[in-house]
């Protein structure tokens, strides 16, 4: 975490935000969300429009640094030029360059 900030408060604002469009208001809660942090404890009673669009919105994150799987050895951590940072293998349009580069490379040596 870079910027302070409350979580509870995000979710609070969140339940704001999407609450409004229920096509079905009042109607019973399905879940209760809680959220503990060091600035405190916050409990929310939501109804299924807001809990859906809460997993909607978790399924839609991607985090900053996900730049996919390695397709040599399944390792999810390539950094930001695409190089896997488990087995040294470069993706992307350069990777492949650098790939049939050394392939011709290599079978020019065997010649
Ligand atoms: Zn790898």
């Amino acid at each position: 975490m870079s910027t302070p900030f409350d979580p509870a408060a995000v979710v609070a604002e969140f339940i704001d935000r999407v609450a409004p469009y229920d096509p079905q208001p009042g109607t019973a809660p399905v879940a209760v969300v809680g959220v503990r942090t060091a600035l405190g404890e916050a409990t929310f009673t939501v109804g299924d429009h807001v809990i859906r669009a809460m997993c909607r919105a978790l399924e839609a994150y991607r985090d900053p640094d996900d730049r996919g799987t390695c397709v040599e050895c399944g390792s999810r951590r390539l950094d930001e030029n695409l190089h896997c940072r488990e087995c040294g293998r470069l993706h992307g349009i350069l990777g492949e360059v650098i790939a049939h580069h050394a392939r011709r490379v290599a079978a020019e040596e065997a010649m």
